[in-house]
C-alpha cells in the first residue's frame, strides 16, 4: 500500500499516518522528521535545511526528492509506505511520479485532510502545550510566526497539488476537522474500497 497524505501543517497527517503504520505494517515517511534528524546529526543536508525550516520555508525540491528516493528503496518499504509531508510542491509530485515509475511502484491513494485554518492555529497551540506538559522539546518551528509562514507556503506551493492529483483521479478528500477516530475510520474505508459504509462519515 503506497499512500500520500496531503493537508496543511497541523491537519492530523502525522497522527493518522502513525495509526496506519500499525494497522498495515508499513512505515510512515515524514520528510519533516527526516530533515529534523539530518539537522540534529549535523549532516551537510541538515546544515543547509535548518535555517529555512526554522523560518517556516520549504527546503529545496532537490534535497527532499533525493532523500525520499533513497528512503523508499529501503527494505522496510517493500510492502509500501505512507508519505507524510511529501510531496509539497508540484515539481516534487512530478519527481515522485518519475521515481516511482522507474522503480515500478504504483500509488494507491492520495488522501487530503481538509481543515479550517483558524482551528489549525489552536491545534498547534495545544500541540505545543501538550509537548511542554509531557516534558518534551517543542519544535523550533512551532511558534506563531513560523506557523503562519508554513501556512502561507502551504497555500501557495502545496495546495495546487489537490488539483494536480484530482486531475489524475487519485484524490480523496476527507474532513480533517472530524473526530480523530472518525477520520481514521474514513481513511480505512477508502483504503478498503468500502466507501458506502457509515465509517465514511468524514468523507467530503
Ligand atoms: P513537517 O514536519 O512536515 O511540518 O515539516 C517541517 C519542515 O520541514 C517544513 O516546514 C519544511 O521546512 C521542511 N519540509 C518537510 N517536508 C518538506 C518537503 N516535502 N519539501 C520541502 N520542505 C519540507
Amino acid at each position: 500500500m503506497r499512500l500520500i497524505f496531503l493537508g496543511p501543517p497541523g491537519a492530523g497527517k502525522g497522527t493518522q499516518a502513525k495509526r496506519l503504520t500499525d494497522k498495515y505494517s508499513i512505515p510512515q515517511l515524514s520528510t519533516g522528521d527526516m530533515l529534523r534528524a539530518a539537522v540534529s546529526d549535523g549532516s551537510e543536508i541538515g546544515k543547509r535545511a535548518k535555517e529555512v525550516m526554522d523560518a517556516g520555508g520549504l527546503v529545496s525540491d532537490d534535497i527532499v526528492n533525493q532523500i525520499v528516493s533513497e528512503r523508499i528503496e529501503q527494505p522496510d518499504c517493500a510492502k509500501g509506505f505512507i508519505l507524510d509531508g511529501y510531496p509539497r510542491t508540484v515539481p516534487q509530485a512530478k519527481a515522485l511520479a518519475d521515481n516511482m515509475r522507474q522503480k515500478n511502484l504504483v500509488l494507491d491513494a492520495v488522501i487530503e485532510l481538509r481543515v479550517d485554518e483558524e482551528a489549525l492555529v489552536r491545534r498547534i497551540e495545544s500541540r505545543v502545550a501538550e509537548t511542554v506538559a509531557a516534558g518534551g522539546t517543542v519544535r523550533s518551528d512551532d511558534n506563531p510566526e513560523s506557523f503562519r509562514k508554513r501556512l502561507s507556503e502551504y497555500r501557495e506551493k502545496t495546495a495546487p497539488l489537490s488539483q494536480y492529483y484530482e486531475q489524475q483521479g487519485e484524490l480523496v478528500l476527507l474532513d480533517g476537522m472530524a473526530d480523530v477516530d472518525a477520520v481514521t475510520a474514513a481513511i480505512e474505508a477508502v483504503l478498503e474500497k468500502d466507501g458506502d459504509t457509515g465509517a465514511s462519515a468524514a468523507r467530503i
